[in-house]
Formats: structure tokens, sequence, C-alpha cells
């Protein structure tokens, strides 16, 4: 209601009231109890209006209903209709935005839930009970870690790091695999599940066939490098041998590569459970950097080992073998003469690996796509040196069987750090097991 339409109003009411009260006082000739009368007669209106009103909002305040008033009063539940009017058409579009949203997230081939704060399902569209059993809206308000009861959710749940999505097998049918997404969402989460079987079918086959190809191709290989040492031993025209050396390298570098290849299909392919035993790490360094400075020879690198007398718990063969690959790569990968240092310390809670070289350094573009098999910054050099190009792959996933992963720092002209951390769990002072102190 306006200033002036309600100034109006009440310059009326006032006028009302005094001819009210002359009329009283005309009749009683008493000006205070005209007065008094006038202000009873107001007072008991006001209310009678008050209490239709209420009665009115009470039965929903419908316009049929409005209660029939004057002045002040009609203005009053005119503002209130409208107000509420507005809230209800809002209320109205709030409802239906929802309604699209549920139908959107219905339709929807995976799975999707709505979690409140504390894993309590708020909401789950219809693939979710397809996938999980989850039903709609039963189950609305139980914990989702109460419906899916694989350990590894559990884990994956309680940890609250929803940074990488986690693959379980689906609770309710045979054969098929899933993965879980977790986001925040509002005050909660919202959990996305996705039937990846055909996926992790695929892959399956994909490293089957690598690991079979390779394991055929290692037999002829083997047949063929024996005949060509043979050959290379009988004295041959000087024209066939640069030819019979030359099959030599490319059949050692194919048996090289084939070697690799299964050692990634081992990894890839073998149970997470690993034999593990304590490691002397700083005896395994010494005796690998002794081994890098060989595989130097001429070039001269310059190789600093640091180390504190810590062991880890893994598995000898995958970890002699990431060492190995880093160490041999800074020498490898650099010019002669450069400085490499191989670091093996404490670093807060974790333990920490590392090979640093003031070597040439790799572009940035290139950090991301390094553990790639057959990823190379520059091929031909790669390959000059008897690389494969599947070393730092291997790396990676020897790193992932160990609860680590392969941090790379690097800049072109300046040299690159290859570095990787071991929780506290899988490290010991030597001195406590009874080892070096
Ligand atoms: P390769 O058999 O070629 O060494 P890797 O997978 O071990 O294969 O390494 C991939 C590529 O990463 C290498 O070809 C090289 O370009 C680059 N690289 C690895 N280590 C270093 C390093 N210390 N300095 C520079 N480049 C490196």
């Amino acid at each position: 209601m306006s200033a002036s339409v309600w100034r109006a109003e009440l310059q009326k009411q006032l006028l009302l009231l005094a001819l009210l009260w002359l009329f009283l006082l005309w009749l009683l000739d008493d000006g205070v109890w005209a007065l008094n009368l006038t202000l009873l007669f107001y007072i008991a209106w006001n209310l009678r209006q008050l209490y239709k009103v209420n009665r009115w909002l009470v039965e929903g305040g419908k316009l049929k209903q409005t209660p029939e008033s004057k002045g002040l009063w009609e203005h009053l539940i005119q503002q209130m209709y409208q107000t509420q009017q507005t809230n209800r058409m809002r209320k109205q579009r709030l409802a239906k935005v929802l309604k699209r949203f549920h139908r959107s997230l219905e339709a929807i081939p995976d799975a999707t839930i709505l979690l409140h704060n504390h894993g309590e399902i708020e909401w789950a569209n219809q693939a979710a009970s397809h996938l999980l059993n989850i039903q709609n809206p039963h189950d609305h308000g139980q914990r989702i870690d109460n419906l899916i009861r694989d350990p590894a959710f559990h884990d994956y749940i309680h940890r609250g790091d929803f940074s990488h999505s986690l693959d379980i097998p689906s609770p309710v049918m045979n054969q098929v695999e899933l993965n879980i997404r977790i986001v925040p969402f509002g005050e909660g989460h919202l959990l996305t599940v996705r039937d990846v079987s055909d996926f992790q079918r695929l892959q399956s086959v994909r490293r089957e066939f690598v690991a079979n190809v390779s394991h055929e191709l290692r037999t002829p290989l083997t047949v063929i490098r024996g005949y060509v040492e043979a050959l290379n031993d009988d004295p041959l025209p000087a024209e066939s041998q640069q030819g019979v050396r030359a099959i030599q390298r490319q059949t050692l570098r194919m048996q090289e590569i084939v070697n690799d290849l299964l050692t990634l299909s081992r990894l890839e392919m073998e149970p997470l459970d690993l034999q593990e035993e304590w490691l002397d790490v700083p005896v395994l360094l010494e005796s690998l950097c002794e081994d890098a400075r060989r595989l130097s020879a001429q070039r001269q690198h310059v190789i600093q080992l640091s180390c504190q007398p810590l062991r880890l718990l893994g598995n000898r063969a995958e970890l002699n073998s990431l060492f190995s690959n880093l160490i041999y790569n800074a020498v490898q990968h650099t010019p002669e003469g450069c400085c490499i240092f191989v670091k093996w310390c404490a670093e807060g809670e974790a333990v920490r690996f590392s090979v640093r070289d003031k070597g040439v350094g790799i572009e940035a573009q290139n950090l991301s796509r390094l553990t790639e098999r057959f990823y190379r910054v520059d091929a031909g050099r790669s390959r000059d040196k008897g690389g494969t190009g599947l070393g730092l792959s291997i790396v990676k996933h020897i790193l992932t069987r160990h609860g680590s992963h392969l941090e790379i720092e690097s800049q072109r002209g300046q040299g690159s750090t290859f570095a990787c951390s071991f929780s506290a769990e899988r490290v010991s002072a030597l001195a406590a097991l009874g080892g070096r102190a």
C-alpha cells in the first residue's frame, strides 16, 4: 500500500471516529464517556477484522472466501493475497524445476544417488535399483555404506578422498563391474555408478592379446638370436658381417621390448597381493648406482647417492626394476659428465625416493604423457640408446602396486626430478629390524 493511500485511509478513519465521538457526545453529553465508547467501538471493530483475516488464512486464504472489509483492512488483505499468490507461483515453479531435474536424472543410464551430508540416501534414480538394488523411495534415509557392503567401497567412503573413482563388482549381478564416482553436491554428495564391464572386458582382451603376442614372439626371437650368434662366430665375408651384426642388434632390441611388454602384462594381470619383504634400500641403491656408473663408462656422469638407513616393504624384483629404471634413465637421457643425485630420505610422515639430474630437462607439454607406453620425447635418440619406451610405464604400475605414484618435475634446460613417496607403514629404520644403523 502506498504512503498516500495509507495517509488518506488514516484520515478517513480518524474523521469517522471524530464524527462518532461527536454523535455520542451529543447523545450522552459526557466527553470522556463518548471518547471511551468511541475507542471501545474501534478496538472491537479491529478485533473482529483480525478474527476474520485469521480465519480466512487458516482456511487457505482463497480468493472466493476473502473476508469483506473496508479501508485499511481491505488493502491489507489484498496485499496478503498477492504475496500469497506470488509465493504459491514460486513454489509451483520450483516444484516443476525439481520434477524436471529428477526426470533428467531418471533418464541417465548410470545410477545416480543424492546423498545427505553423512551418506544417507536422499534420492536415487531407476538405474540405481537395477545396478545396486537401491529402491526409491523405500531406501531413503538409509546410509549408502549399509546398502553397498563391499570393503573397498567402505574404505573409499570413510577415507573421504573422492579425487579418483573406484571400481567394484556389482553387489547384485555376477560378472558386472561398476565404476563409482562421488562429487560434492550442495550440502551433500552426488554418487554416480556406471557399468564398466564391457570396458573392463575389452581391457582384459587387450592385456591378454599383448601378453600372448609377446609370449609367442619370445621363442622365435631366442632361436634367431642363437643362430645369429653362431653365424657371428664363423668367419664371414666383410659385407655379410655388417648385416649379421645389424640383425643381432635388432634381435636384442626386440627381445628387450618383448621382455618389457611381458613385465607390463604381469604387472597388470597379477593380483595385488605381492610377495613382499623388507628391503635394505641403501644397499640396493649403492649397487644400482655402481651399475649406473659402469653404464655411463666413458660418458663420465657424476652420480651421488644420499641415503637414510631405512628399509622398505615391497616386492624385491619390482622395486629393483623401479629404482633401476629411474637411475638408468638419468644416465641414458642426460649429456655426458652430467650430475645425478639419488636420494632416499624421510620427508614428514613419508619416505621419498628421488633421482634428480641436471640434464636437458623435458618440456612441460610432454610431462603428462611420459608414462604412456612407447611415449618418448625424442624417439630416435631413445632408440639409439637402446630404450624400449616402456620403462616409465613399468615404473608407474609398480608404484601403483606399492601405494604410491610417480612425481615428475622438469624444465627444459634445467634438468629433471623423478620421485615417489612411500607411506610410513611401508618403511622402518634399519636398526629396528636388526640391520645396519
Ligand atoms: P626409454 O626406454 O626411452 O627410456 P622410458 O619410458 O623410460 O623409455 O622414458 C620415456 C621417455 O622419457 C624417454 O624416452 C625420455 O625421452 C624421457 N625421459 C625419461 N627420463 C628422463 C630424464 N631423466 N631426462 C630427460 N628425459 C627423460
